[in-house]
């Protein structure tokens, strides 16, 4: 572990906390433009910035117990044991009894942390806010692949369990395919509370690919899609989930080499804070 300042309001002791945060520093198959393996220490200094408390919930983070364990030593270049390795340290959370809040790093490490939560959770469903369907078999022979992961997570999980939202970018093979396999909401977060509802207690992953934002308000990731949704609708659908029963989440993307006035690196801030607030149980002193 590479311990530096922890997230804010994340100082719980590991053997007390509810969720554990950790970083997966990994962008080796970025289609474009590299730098997500930075996002998770970047977003630790730049929260300083940020309140513990939220006006939105009337929550302060100070009042959950979320443990920063830094950011994983992954083998860069190595895809295979980089994910071996997310999947094992995200299975020693699930072991002691807490639950995986992962900061990426590009969309593929979700394929490690799912592996590990669906074992410990066979009826696991998935809900995937992105700008991209991430639904090729291969990307340009690869099967492992931030544009290839959800694809991954299919073969683990099969047909009806996969719900996407905000998708407008894909080959038009992967709409194809994920006709009648997966729920595909194109272009925005509609729909999302009665899939909610029809969820009700099924254990459930969230992963966050931060490019469904618009670029106007979160250009610093790799692969940049006009026509996203804007801060406050994604505030709207994350409380929307708030009721379910949450088992883990990531979010992932953000590369802060293309975001030189910082405005995304506090978005994604804000949101880390706002999903851990509306996931984690409350804590009474
Ligand atoms: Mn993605
Ligand atoms: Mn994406």
């Amino acid at each position: 572990m590479l311990n530096s300042r922890d997230f804010i309001g994340c100082n719980a002791p590991y053997n007390e906390a509810d969720f554990v945060l950790f970083g997966a520093p990994f962008d080796s198959t970025a289609s474009f433009r590299p730098g997500s393996r930075f996002a998770a220490q970047e977003m630790r200094t730049q929260s300083v910035g940020m309140e513990t408390y939220s006006p939105y919930q009337d929550k302060d983070m100070e009042d959950l117990k979320v443990f920063d364990a830094g950011d994983l030593q992954l083998s860069i270049g190595n895809t295979e044991m980089a994910l071996d390795q997310v999947e094992s340290f995200t299975a020693q959370i699930l072991q002691d009894r807490m639950r995986p809040a992962m900061v990426g790093g590009e969309h593929l490490v979700t394929l490690g942390a799912v592996r590990a939560v669906y074992k410990h959770y066979p009826d696991l469903h998935v809900i995937h806010f992105d700008a991209h369907a991430d639904m090729r078999d291969d990307y340009l022979g690869a099967a492992l692949s931030h544009a290839t992961v959800m694809r991954r997570v299919w073969d683990l999980l099969g047909d009806g369990r996969i719900y996407q939202f905000g998708v407008r970018s894909g080959d038009r093979s992967e709409f194809l395919w994920g006709r009648g396999r997966i729920h595909t909401q194109k272009f925005n977060l509609a729909g999302l509370e009665g899939i909610a509802e029809k969820l009700g207690a099924k254990p459930v992953y969230f992963t966050f690919d931060l490019d469904v934002l618009d670029p106007s308000v979160f250009p610093g990731t790799g692969n940049p899609e006009a026509g996203g949704a804007c801060f406050g609708e994604v505030m709207d659908a994350i409380k929307l989930l708030s009721p379910l029963n949450i088992v883990g989440f990531d979010i992932v993307e953000l590369s802060p080499p293309y975001d030189q006035s910082g405005i995304s690196t506090a978005a994604a801030c804000k949101l880390l804070r706002e999903c851990l607030l509306y996931f984690s149980a409350p804590f009474t002193k």
